[in-house]
């Protein structure tokens, strides 16, 4: 098992067999991640791949857990990744679940049969990476996409019972348009009501454009507390059409909550209140990528 660091995997993917079949990100351009600037993304080579899926078996065989990286692995075509996921399952025989992370544009190319038939291989949860449902957020950071198109690729992925998990970032409106990233990804998320919701919050990474726009003044960073505001703010807003878990799991965040919206909505409420009362959040130190 060989790879090309560095390598992102989202919290709920800690025990899975990580497997990149691409590397990098094909748009590698929004303004606030660093992710993956030292790769030029290129696709796998399949016979690599297959070497390391026969390794890990040798490994450990009753893996049940995969995810696919890097940063977009869904933009490959439907019958590459049913070639990786054919040989997952036919060398993992208690295989559970495939995972991937994928951009609105890697779904919504790819037809509700050939989504269907990834399904059929076991890839049962896409992580999308939202950011922001303000349009004017969106484009501030180069996101390359609209809300809409987010949202019709979740609703896509859905309708092929690909369960569906939508990640924001708090703060990255910045003061001035705090107000609208929170009351639009609220918006948003109600529109999509994806299986699984988490928000990051933003850590300003030294060679991005966006650490130069805080850096010359023309984006201003919310504090903490106004993070956690914002937080309560969207989760205040969201009115889904099915249940929907929500957690702020990441390293990056400065309090930790768990739970099913809207049932839970005034118990996260609450901590944060109470956070933001006792003074209680993560400090810097503790906080990652
Ligand atoms: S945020 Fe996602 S889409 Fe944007 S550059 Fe980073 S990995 Fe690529």
């Amino acid at each position: 098992m060989r790879y090309q660091p560095p390598v992102f995997r989202p919290p709920s993917e800690a025990d899975s067999y990580i497997l990149q079949i691409t590397y990098g990100c094909s748009h590698n351009r929004c303004t606030f991640c660093a992710m993956y600037r030292t790769k030029t993304f290129r696709a796998r080579p399949f016979s690599e791949i297959k070497e390391d899926i026969l390794e890990a078996a040798r490994v450990d065989s009753q893996i049940r857990r995969v995810f696919l990286a890097d940063g977009d692995a869904m933009v490959l075509s439907t019958p590459k990744l049913l070639e990786i996921l054919k040989l997952l399952n036919e060398n993992f025989k208690s295989l559970e679940r495939v995972a991937i992370y994928a951009d609105a544009h890697g779904i919504l190319r790819k037809t509700a049969e050939e989504l269907a038939a990834l399904r059929e291989h076991k890839l049962s949860i896409v992580y999308l990476g939202l950011e922001s449902g303000s349009d004017k957020v969106l484009s501030a950071i180069n996101k390359g996409i609209t809300a809409t198109e987010m949202c019709d690729a979740i609703t896509k992925a859905r309708s092929a019972q690909i369960q569906t998990s939508v990640i924001a970032l708090l703060g990255i409106g910045g003061v001035s348009d705090s107000a609208e990233h929170a009351r639009e990804t609220a918006r948003v998320v109600s529109q999509m009501s994806p299986d699984y919701f988490s928000a990051l919050t933003l850590t300003l990474v030294e060679g991005t454009e966006l650490f130069d726009s805080e850096r010359n003044g023309t984006f201003q960073a919310l504090s903490p507390e106004a993070s956690l505001q914002e937080l309560g703010e969207m989760l205040a807003q969201i009115q889904p059409t099915t249940p929907i878990i929500f957690r702020t799991n990441h390293a990056s965040n400065y309090v930790t909550l768990r739970g099913t919206l809207p049932q839970d909505r005034e118990a996260m409420l609450s901590k944060i209140h109470l956070a933001l009362k006792n003074k209680a959040l993560k400090p810097e130190w503790m906080r990652g990528l």
